[in-house]
């Protein structure tokens, strides 16, 4: 039986996100922005928690990390490389460990950048990859721990994926980074229509997520910075690809 999702807003525009094996009834939360909203969408659902699988330990990812275990005596697990900075850690992993959410089996990989240990985790059986704030729909996130060389290795590695793989990241940012995102690609019709689009839900009150990995790798300009064609506009024609994106991220910066 498939995975069920159930993503849920929280804080000023972090998203929280559950995942859950129908067949077992296992539960997983990714990341703990707000515990009340985690406990909320469990309300809602009916579902159990019985782990909280952690991309990376900023606060807004990890502040209801304590309540949730104190309540529900769920497994933490988090990125080794972070685990010293993250309270209640049960089990750490990093690249190519397995993770078990019942019956579903999920694949970590390193994404650092944003943070120095970042993870993903990636569900095959049904393409859905959980990216913290590595990837954003139509942007990435800031480069603070990692340096930019780093963070474009970590983003190929999720345009990797397959094509029609569901991405769950940590924000709503979409409609912001579309914005930015016309100012690289003026010309991107795919970018434009995604625009309107995103445009709707969000007059819906909808989010716009989760996007798919084959859409984002015509739109999001992050991903292309080894498109010629956006090297280009940039000036930055024949340049390594980390540079083309260390130059898109800068001027995101500063948007
Ligand atoms: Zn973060």
């Amino acid at each position: 039986m498939a995975a069920q999702t159930y993503l849920f807003p929280c804080l000023k525009d972090n998203f929280g996100v559950l995942i859950h094996d129908q067949a077992s009834g296992a539960t997983a939360a990714i990341d703990a922005p707000e515990a009340a909203a985690v406990e909320a969408a469990l309300q809602k659902t009916g579902w159990q928690l019985g782990e909280i699988l952690v991309t990376h330990h900023h606060a807004d990812h990890t502040q209801g990390i304590a309540e949730l275990k104190a309540r529900h005596k769920c497994r933490v697990v988090a990125p080794g490389a972070e685990a010293a900075r993250i309270a209640h850690v049960d089990d750490t992993v990093g690249e190519g460990d397995s993770v078990k959410v019942g019956g579903l089996q999920g694949r970590v990989i390193d994404t650092p950048g944003h943070t120095a240990g970042h993870i993903s985790y990636f569900f095959p059986a049904d393409k859905i990859a959980f990216v913290g704030d590595t990837l954003f729909s139509i942007g990435c996130g800031r480069v603070i721990e990692g340096n930019p060389e780093m963070m474009w290795h970590s983003l190929v590695k999720l345009r990797k994926l397959p094509d029609d793989t569901q991405f769950y990241c940590g924000h709503e940012y979409t409609d912001a980074n579309i914005r930015f995102a016309k100012t690289i690609e003026p010309g991107n019709k795919a970018l434009a229509a995604r625009g309107e689009e995103v445009k709707k839900l969000l007059a819906a009150g909808k989010a716009t997520i989760p996007a798919t990995i084959g859409a984002e790798k015509a739109e999001n300009p992050f991903l292309r910075a080894d498109n010629p064609d956006v090297a280009k506009s940039l000036g930055l024609s024949g340049k390594p690809a980390w540079q083309v994106f260390a130059e898109i991220r800068e001027r995101k910066n500063r948007f």
